[in-house]
């Protein structure tokens, strides 16, 4: 994290225990919401890695409630099924493909010798689509993140090709916060009701909250270990503090609470070898492990694609033009020339596992039901409803209709999945 970074992360966590100690001088909310009837607000809620399943393991008192008296069902996320991709695709309605956040980390041959990781703030990578607060904020709705993978970049500022669209300067939600692993989730819960307490002309209407905990725990000990349920017990208390303070504060919300993607269990005995197959020298690896994103070394493009294109036992390799249509990847020019992907609960690594291990990780087959995702929608806006499996370009424009923006031409995915579900 750069020094900037640090400072800024710093006060913000600052501020939020501010916000966890009440302020004595602050009117009680009670008091201020009785003199008002509040419209509802939207709030988009991002529990990173929460497999569909775990709704149903008897942790999740909150959830399990919300699911019942609202909308629920198994979400597929976009390949490939990790973080980056699948937060903006969730905030643009577009596959990974179109919007350009193809991977947590990748290049560009417009910036020869940079890599995309999940810490870069440069508009550039971010610029392939207008995120859902940009809209909102032109059409006059305020909105606020706490926090969303893209939400501290000043985005459309430096478009290279303005024609689409454009915003002077760059746009981010009117409040927003650096990304800090640190800040407790009761600390962001707190801190996202605070906003909710300001007056109404700069309250925020449309509102992002993030919590990251249940992906970090099930990366270290697998999908279905205690620990993981501890973790899905945890944050399910914290949606339960949004909920017990939104009926405080009188404040009526259209909770839309999704995950990115699901969570496979890996294991140090399921990890295939990347340089069993290819010469080390002959390759250029972007990415490895769920999948390995790679280019041959010029000159060695024959080479390379005869060692590796095809399948391979626990995995299968495709130039980026063949990979199979319904991942919906491959034609952005930051997809890598070779993408191999491994079967589910494998990895195709680099090295040999330094000690055994038994964890879990995503970024696989989106289709595979360990990537299923959590979708929960409840609040006035909803009738109680369990739907098929969907696609998560769909959220976006039940976004767009939450918080009464008209339905995007050209975006990938629609609302039908909860046409039926809405109370218009
Ligand atoms: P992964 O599991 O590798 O796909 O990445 C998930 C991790 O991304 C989370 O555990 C977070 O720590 C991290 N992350 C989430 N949001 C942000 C953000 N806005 N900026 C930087 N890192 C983030
Ligand atoms: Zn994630
Ligand atoms: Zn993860």
């Amino acid at each position: 994290m750069r020094w900037t970074s640090k400072i800024a992360a710093a006060a913000l966590a600052a501020l939020l225990q501010a916000c966890v100690t009440a302020p004595v001088s602050a009117p009680p909310p009670a008091a201020a919401s009785a003199a008002e009837t509040r419209a509802p607000v939207t709030i988009l809620v991002s529990i990173d890695g929460f497999r569909a399943d775990y709704l149903d393991r008897g942790v999740t008192p909150v959830l399990s409630r919300l699911a019942a008296g609202g909308v629920t069902g198994p979400m597929r996320p976009s390949f490939p099924s990790k973080t980056f991709p699948n937060h903006w695709t969730l905030v643009t309605g577009l596959r990974p493909d179109r919007h350009g956040i193809v991977g947590n980390k990748m290049e560009d041959a417009a910036r020869p010798g940079e890599t995309f990781t999940m810490s870069t703030d440069d508009p550039f990578w971010w610029n392939g689509a207008p995120p859902i607060w940009t809209d909102a904020e032109a059409a006059g709705i305020r909105t606020a993140t706490l926090f969303w993978p893209g939400s501290n970049v000043a985005i459309g500022g430096t478009r290279p090709d303005p024609k689409e669209w454009e915003v002077e300067g760059g746009a981010r939600p009117q409040d927003w916060a650096q990304f800090n692993q640190a800040v407790s989730g009761e600390q962001r819960v707190n801190g996202l009701l605070d906003w909710l307490r300001r007056p109404a002309a700069i309250r925020p209407k449309l509102l992002t909250l993030y919590f990251d905990t249940v992906d970090h725990v099930s990366h270290d000990y697998g999908p279905v270990d205690p620990h993981t349920l501890d973790a899905v017990a945890q944050v399910d208390g914290w949606i339960g503090q949004l909920v017990a303070g939104l009926a405080d504060l009188g404040q009526p919300a259209n909770l839309v609470i999704v995950a990115d993607h699901g969570m496979a269990a890996t294991s140090s005995a399921r990890v295939a070898q990347l340089y069993e197959y290819v010469a080390k020298e002959d390759v250029h690896v972007i990415e490895s492990g769920v999948y390995a994103a790679l280019a041959p070394v010029a000159g060695k493009e024959d080479a390379v694609g005869k060692a590796l294109l095809g399948k391979h036992p626990h995995f299968e390799c495709w130039r980026k033009s063949e990979i199979p249509a319904r991942f919906h990847f491959g034609s952005n020019p930051r997809v890598a020339p070779i993408f191999c992907l491994a079967e589910t609960g494998w990895l195709l690594n680099e090295k040999p596992p330094a000690k055994p291990f038994a964890g879990g990780n995503h970024g696989y087959d989106n289709f595979a039901p360990d990537m299923a995702a959590l979708f929960i929608a409840n609040g006035p806006a909803f009738r109680a409803q369990r739907i098929a499996a969907f696609d998560n370009v769909d959220v976006y424009p039940l976004l767009r209709d939450l918080i009464g923006l008209p339905a995007k031409p050209g975006v990938d995915g629609t609302d039908a999945p909860f046409r039926s579900a809405l109370r218009r």
